[in-house]
């Protein structure tokens, strides 16, 4: 903090607040009672008003390794002395190809191509570009139709939000793509309260009405079906058992691409290096953001199968690219960050180690049921949603009281209205997740 700001802070004034339009934020309230976050290291946050702060979300689901891990830090730091920018369009730089190869080798079979971007939100965007375009080339120019789901996130550009289901997300920003159908969730608070991990229910009746959906446009109109392996931003809900399999099963039947939103689900949050892996499926195309470098420098991709990229090198005649990519694809130094973290994450057995915690996890986090305005636990791998009563005229009031009353007891969880979510840092031991669930047990207890 700067001098000006800190003297502007201790004179009790947030003046110097006013100018900064914040991202997913109610502006007006944080700016009356702000969080600001000064300094960072392993599991905590350090406030500028001098409190160590708890990181149970993982930065945003992204800081899987914790903060300013070492040997990320030193990787940026040499690389920011030896390549800063390299033109990303015709030109390359040896740690993006480099990184190209360590994501490939994570995913499964075919998946081997990695086209790079900035974002969650653009790797959906390019995974959806890619797939019409894909379905074009090959000869199936009428397959422009795509599916997603109720209460996805697929982040914010518009090809997410058309193909998301989340409503606020959507409402205020017009008639969105055109030809977008959405499959129901397959969870339903009602009948499958406080499951565990994956529920064990007959997911017959969601493939009838995928198939339903199909029949309806015709198969040789639709492009790409895209999931999120679990819901992550609407608040960690679960799929049954076999879902993703039959999903893999009915779109391959009907020539639909199936993507996998794997921004949260990559990089072993369900102790696992990704969905794909977990559930073993291949997806024809996955996207991925956040823990690829451990949220050091903005980055994603989405990565598709060998038939896909051979399309576009076919049908292309020679000199013409695929008309997309960001001035920042690939960037120097978001590759170098991710290559010292994808190491990290084979040196240090981290997946294993998540997946060795999960069922502690487990435990505690459904140790809350029973607690004041609790009405449902849902959990896989090192994520976990606890839904509150909407207070009554009042939807989300009492998530963000929760949330903020946690904050009080020094842990730092996410809101998404009435549901709360955690996500520990994957190296995180037993104490810090017995930390996060007392702290959200005492701000329930203190919620009204
Ligand atoms: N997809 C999923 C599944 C996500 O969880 C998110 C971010 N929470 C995004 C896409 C968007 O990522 P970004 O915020 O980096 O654009």
């Amino acid at each position: 903090m700067t001098n000006d700001t800190q003297a502007a802070n201790n004179a009790g004034k947030n003046d110097w607040l006013q100018s900064y339009w914040m991202p997913f934020t109610p502006n007006k309230a944080f700016k009356a009672n702000p969080r600001i976050n000064e300094r960072a290291e392993g599991f905590y946050y350090h406030t500028s008003d001098g409190r160590k702060i708890l990181d149970s979300f993982s930065g945003l689901w992204c800081c899987n390794l914790g903060h300013r891990h070492p040997k990320i830090s030193e990787a940026m730091k040499a690389q920011i002395d030896e390549l800063d920018y390299s033109n990303a369009f015709n030109f390359g730089h040896p740690k993006v190809f480099e990184m190209a190869n360590v994501i490939s080798a994570q995913f499964p079979g075919d998946l081997d191509h990695v086209f790079f971007v900035n974002s969650g939100s653009e790797a959906a965007d390019t995974a959806l570009k890619i797939a019409i375009a894909y379905q074009r080339l090959k000869g199936e120019g009428t397959r422009t139709r795509l599916i997603g789901r109720v209460n996805g996130y697929h982040g914010v550009g518009f090809g997410g939000i058309s193909v998301g289901g989340m409503v606020n997300n959507r409402k205020f920003f017009g008639s969105l793509l055109p030809g977008v159908d959405h499959m129901t969730f397959p969870y339903d608070m009602g009948s499958q309260a406080f499951t565990r991990g994956e529920a064990d229910i007959d997911v017959e009746p969601f493939m009838k009405e995928l198939e339903g959906v199909i029949a309806l446009h015709d198969a040789s109109t639709i492009a790409a079906v895209i999931v999120e392996p679990f819901a992550g931003s609407g608040g960690v809900f679960v799929p049954p058992k076999n879902y993703m399999k039959r999903l893999r099963e009915v779109t391959k039947k009907h020539g639909i691409l199936l993507i996998v939103d794997e921004v949260i689900s990559g990089f072993g949050r369900m102790g696992a290096p990704n969905a794909a892996t977990y559930f073993g499926v291949e997806p024809d195309i996955v996207t991925i953001a956040k823990g690829i470098n451990n949220g050091a420098v903005p980055m994603g991709a989405a990565i598709v199968r060998k038939e896909i990229y051979d399309t576009f090198m076919e049908a292309m005649p020679v000199g013409v690219e695929f008309f997309h990519g960001y001035t920042y694809s690939g960037h120097p130094l978001a590759a170098a960050a991710a290559l010292a973290t994808q190491q990290i994450f084979a040196e240090e057995g981290v997946y294993d180690h998540a997946k060795e915690m999960s069922a502690y996890f487990e435990e505690a986090a459904h140790s809350l049921k029973g607690e004041p305005h609790v009405i449902d636990i849902r959990n896989i791998g090192l994520a976990a949603g606890v839904t509150v009563e909407t207070r009554a005229g009042a939807p989300g009031a009492r998530g963000t009281d929760v949330f903020l009353k946690t904050y009080e007891n020094d842990v730092a969880i996410r809101a998404n209205g009435d549901n709360l979510a955690i996500a520990p840092i994957l190296t995180m031991g037993k104490a810090e997740i017995d930390q996060t669930i007392e702290a959200l047990r005492k701000g329930l207890r203190a919620a009204a």
